[in-house]
């Protein structure tokens, strides 16, 4: 049996990533970091989404073989940023060049833990939604940082791991359109209400594209791949 482990935060491209998986492998596992995002909503995001997976996707809900979230808060007290309320602006860059919202080191650890997870549940394949082409300048998002760790998680724990990231080059518009070729419209329509993006919380505004700021830098880039997603699909 293929067995994948996704890192999943309740977003749009992990969730998207959750049904890539579902569609490709015979079993599927999520997990999840409370790492002290100051936006303790997406962590609701992620539960409402687990547990409408049944009802509204029961074809893929066969595969589904549970979910573990873990308590990394030490981390975030380390590796502080303006997602875990440093008081910087989501819209700042710091000196380094890279948003204020870069959370250092902060997908090597998930991946590693997720490989610990996998190597215990006899998956090899672990899954993240990250990309570089809509490219918000992380580092850990790159595929070469993730081919190198990859081999460094391979060698230390003597168990060959392959880490999928089936957005790593799609554009936020593609990676809707991916949402449509695996689940239809249904699978489109079920991303748009139930995940969150939006990096300051708001979980109350309704656009088009589902809840959100709409100000944030993670809502304009969510609202702008939408809207050209829509182009692309009008006749
Ligand atoms: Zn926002």
């Amino acid at each position: 049996m293929n067995k994948a482990i996704v890192s999943f935060s309740g977003g749009q491209d992990s969730t998207t990533c959750l049904f890539w998986a579902l569609e490709h492998f015979d079993c599927v596992e999520t997990i999840g970091f409370d790492y002290g995002q100051k936006n303790r909503v997406e962590l609701q995001c992620r539960r409402r989404i687990l547990g409408e997976l049944e009802q509204s996707f029961p074809q893929w809900a066969k595969k589904y073989a549970g979910d573990l979230v873990i308590d990394v808060r030490s981390f975030g007290q380390i590796a502080q940023s303006a997602l875990t309320g440093d008081g910087r602006s989501m819209n700042e860059t710091g000196d380094n060049g890279l948003p204020a919202s870069f959370v250092p080191g902060r997908n090597l650890m998930f991946l590693t833990y997720a490989a610990a997870r996998a190597y215990i549940r006899g998956a090899d394949t672990l899954v993240a939604g990250v990309g570089q082409t809509d490219f918000s300048g992380y580092p850990d998002c790159r595929r070469d940082t993730l081919d190198a760790l990859e081999k460094a998680l391979t060698l230390g724990m003597d168990h060959a791991f392959k880490i999928e990231t089936p957005l790593m080059y799609r554009s936020k518009a593609q990676t809707w359109a991916l949402a449509e070729e695996i689940g239809g419209k249904a699978l489109v329509d079920f991303i748009v209400k139930n995940t969150h993006t939006c990096y300051e919380g708001d979980h109350e505004h309704w656009h088009d594209w589902g809840y959100g700021c709409g100000q944030c830098p993670a809502c304009r880039l969510r609202a702008k791949g939408w809207e050209e997603y829509c182009q692309s699909n009008r006749p």
